[in-house]
This record gives C-alpha cells, structure tokens and sequence, in this order.
C-alpha cells in the first residue's frame, strides 16, 4: 500500500513533541559541575611521604608513563656498634597522563599506599608536554582524593587503626598509672 501522503511528516512532529516533554538530560558542563561516583579515575595524586621508591608502580605500568630517579642515602646506626643502613631517596616521580590508560594497575600494585585516585579532571593542555605532572602537581592532587568509604558494619578493623588504637589506650594507662603513683606519694 502506497504511504499516505504527509505521514512522515506527522511521524516526525510527534517524535519533536514527544521529545519536548520529557526531561532534558543536557549537561551544563562548565556552568555546571557534573555529580561524579566517588570511585572516579580522574588523575592520580602522589603521597610522596609513604613512596619508599620500589619501583613497582613504575615496572608494572603497561604504558611505561611513570618515570622515577633517587638515589641512596646511608643511615648512620641507630645505636653504638650497630649496622649502617641505605635507603632510596626520591628525586623524581613524574606520570605522563597523555599516555596514561587510567587502568589503575599503578594504584593497585603499590604496596605502600602512596598512590590514590583523585575524581579531577579539569587538567587538558593545548601543549602535551604540561601533561607530564611531575611530584609537586602529583602532591598537589593529593588534596582532592575523596575518603575513603566507611568500612561495612561488621568488618574487621584495618590493621594500622587497631595498632593506634592499642598505642593509644597504653599511653592512657601509662598516664594514668604515674597519675596515681604521684597521688600516692603526696604526705
Ligand atoms: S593508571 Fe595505568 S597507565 Fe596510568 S600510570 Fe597507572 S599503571 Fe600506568
Ligand atoms: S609502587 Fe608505590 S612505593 Fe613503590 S615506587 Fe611506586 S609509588 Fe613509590
């Protein structure tokens, strides 16, 4: 059957009106900062404090965009007659986002905590060289990692709050011992 004259037009004006009354889901994306999930991979932040300069983040990272110099340092011994010790000092952490996949392998592999997502993303050169952060600007995103969720009720305390937490209530007993001890001494 031959199509009825003007039914693609109508087909077309009910989809605009269809169309015109339902939600608009436009982003006003710059006016409007968007709502991200909390786990977003916007750029990645250095703790340079916790780096012990292991290199794994950067042996394992499949895009080869993690560069690390350091240097040893001896450490004089802790006590007459003991061991001198070495230790790396970093001189240079740097990650190159423009080739950074965002596969988070970096994050994962460290074993010492000092990589963490950060959900920024406002960081696009016009010259691809700026896009190799180097450790002031990977610190500097360390203010903009989120916390980390709340542990689920009924998880098992994580290993470094319970260690604080029993430092803790041996100090106070400590305190409160002497406390008394010096009560007991007063005439
Ligand atoms: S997120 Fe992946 S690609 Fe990017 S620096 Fe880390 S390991 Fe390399
Ligand atoms: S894996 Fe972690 S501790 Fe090791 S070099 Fe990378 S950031 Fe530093």
């Amino acid at each position: 059957m031959p199509p009825i004259p003007g039914s693609g037009l109508a087909k077309g004006l009910a989809v605009t009106l269809r169309t015109m009354t339902r939600k608009t889901v436009t982003a006003q994306y710059p006016e409007v900062q968007p709502e991200l999930p909390p786990r977003t991979r916007g750029v990645i932040g250095l703790f340079e404090e916790n780096c012990t300069v292991c290199m794994l983040c950067a042996r394992e990272c499949p895009d080869w965009c993690i560069y690390i110099d350091s240097h040893k340092e001896t450490v004089p011994a802790a006590v007459p007659g003991g061991r001198e010790r070495s230790r790396n000092v970093l001189d240079r952490f740097a990650i190159d986002f423009s080739l950074c996949m965002y596969c988070g392998i970096c994050i994962e592999v460290c074993p010492f905590d000092a990589l963490f997502w950060s959900p920024e993303f406002e960081y696009a050169e016009t010259d691809i060289h700026e896009l190799t952060h180097e450790r002031d600007k990977l610190r500097e995103w360390m203010w903009t990692v989120p916390e980390p969720p709340a542990l689920d009720p009924g998880a098992e305390e994580p290993k470094e709050i319970a260690a604080a937490r029993k430092a803790a209530e041996k100090a106070a007993a400590a305190a409160a011992a002497a406390a008394a001890e010096a009560q007991e001494d007063q005439p």
